[in-house]
């Protein structure tokens, strides 16, 4: 099959999580279960999500000099990922500290390190990626002056830029004429239109704000209820495939990730938004996040 090239821009985090009876509230100290330690960041999450479903990728990220940026570059190798991994001297590694109740609900600190100082200048020394890349994809665990760079980059080369705008923060405007599409959850499509999401006709008031401030397509997430896509002026639901959800960790990565193989493969948004979903449903009914990431034969296997 004739791929295009995937270029990912983001983080790389270990994943420190520990299940638990319920959310601990504020000066609560409680007893957890089960305890594991995991690849994770939202960059290496729909980077590894892309190499197992199939594209073609490659990644840009910094970590410290450290065993866990060490062990990443490691994990990347054996995903067959093209990595340019940058290494910072004077930060650690990126780590999140995850408790998981038994909803399946999830809080997450994230302790950015090294990912912080991933920077325009260290962009320039990977343009030959940027270069190569058809599509490129990047999240907001990097710093936005680097992400408003490549975008610009991208652009200028000719690639389709995505923006997956996790988490949650305020753009500059002109990097919204950047993008080709920005695919924000419930929480981030609220902090980009400034109003309240809560069902299906107010994720299609937030996507018609969001595309009014520049960018040519927008998909919003919906957890459980799918995604909303806006392209060519029309609204489209896809709805999500019913499953058990376990662990939504990386659910939107895995659709991130998901969405860009479908494209690259010449599939169109809406086509591209229904594999997006399946890849994604399957992510939630396994635990963690680079270890729920399914592989491409498994598509066609649970789903109901
Ligand atoms: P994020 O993980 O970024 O907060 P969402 O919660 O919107 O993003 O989930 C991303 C995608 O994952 C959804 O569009 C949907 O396709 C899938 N998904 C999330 N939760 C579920 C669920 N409970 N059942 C099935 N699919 C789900």
């Amino acid at each position: 099959m004739n791929q295009s090239n995937i270029l990912v821009v983001g983080s790389s985090n270990t994943d420190m999580v520990i299940k638990a009876a319920h959310l601990p509230t504020a000066g609560e100290t409680i007893l957890g279960g089960e305890f594991f330690m995991n690849p994770g960041g939202k960059g290496a999450n729909q980077a590894v999500s892309i190499a197992r479903l199939g594209g073609n990728v490659s990644f840009i990220c910094k970590t410290g000099n450290d065993i866990f940026g060490k062990q990443s570059m490691q994990l990347f190798q054996d995903e067959g990922i093209e990595t340019y991994l940058f290494s910072d001297p004077n930060h650690p590694s990126g780590v999140a500290l995850i408790t998981i109740d038994s909803e399946a609900e999830n809080c997450i600190v994230v302790a950015s390190g090294a990912n912080a100082t991933l920077s325009p200048d260290d962009l320039k020394k990977a343009d030959g990626a940027i270069a190569k890349a058809e599509y490129v994809i990047m999240q907001l665990e990097i710093p936005l002056e680097t992400v408003v760079y490549v975008s610009e980059r991208a652009t200028e080369l000719g690639a389709k830029v995505i923006l997956n705008p996790a988490p949650a923060c305020a753009l500059p405007i002109n990097l919204f004429e950047k993008l080709y599409l920005i695919t924000p959850n419930q929480t981030e499509a609220e902090m980009l239109s400034g109003t309240k999401v809560k069902d299906l006709d107010s994720a299609k008031i937030a996507a018609n704000i969001i595309h009014k401030k520049g960018v040519e397509n927008v998909i919003i997430t919906l957890g459980q209820d799918g995604a909303l896509v806006f392209t060519t002026g029309e609204f489209h639901h896809i709805p999500a495939i019913k499953v058990k959800a376990i662990d939504t960790t990386a659910a939107g990565d895995v659709f991130n990730g998901a969405l860009c193989v479908a494209l690259a493969e010449g599939k169109d948004l809406i086509a591209s938004t229904e594999f997006a979903c399946k890849a994604a449903a399957i992510a939630v009914t396994k635990l963690g996040a680079q270890s729920s990431i399914p592989y491409r034969n498994e598509l066609s296997l649970n789903q109901t």
